[in-house]
């Protein structure tokens, strides 16, 4: 099955996005189209992993736009990380962000995945998969923290 953006599951690591920033939200909406014209059941498409459910409603950020296929105010936004050099924090929920911001200043690469799942009904959907780390940052913009 070729890498859609649902149906996210923590504990496999995700092929490499294609690009440094890879956006989901085509791939989305395509989805809810076929969903509204029967081509996929409800079923099909809530079927969040139970980690990134338990995630979700535990440390997820609240979205203010309301799920896409039940109507509620329930859409959470959970980030995962993976990268060899990330050793045990590889497929970790990076929470809060200054985490992640720790995490590029002391990584050169790695990969992070923003998914969005409902947590009343489980829909799930990748929302989008960037590069950070050092190799990433020094770019943009001097470092001016020195890192012990
Ligand atoms: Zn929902």
């Amino acid at each position: 099955m070729p890498f859609s953006g649902r149906s996210f599951d923590p504990t496999q690591r995700p092929p490499t996005p294609s690009g440094p920033v890879v956006d989901y939200s085509l791939a989305r909406r395509s989805l809810l189209v076929s969903l509204r014209r029967g081509m996929l059941n409800t079923t099909d498409v809530c079927d969040a992993h139970p980690e990134l459910m338990r995630a979700g409603k535990n440390i997820g950020e609240e979205v203010a736009d309301p799920c896409p296929v039940c109507s509620h105010e329930a859409i959470r936004w959970v980030r995962y990380v993976y990268g060899d050099e990330l050793k045990h924090n590889n497929g970790r929920v990076v929470y809060p962000t200054e985490w992640l911001h720790e995490l590029a200043g002391a990584h050169d690469h790695f990969t992070c995945y923003v998914v969005e799942v409902c947590v009343d009904c489980g829909w799930n959907h990748l929302v989008r998969a960037y590069s950070t780390g050092r190799r990433y940052n020094g770019a943009s913009r001097p470092r001016r923290r020195q890192q012990q």
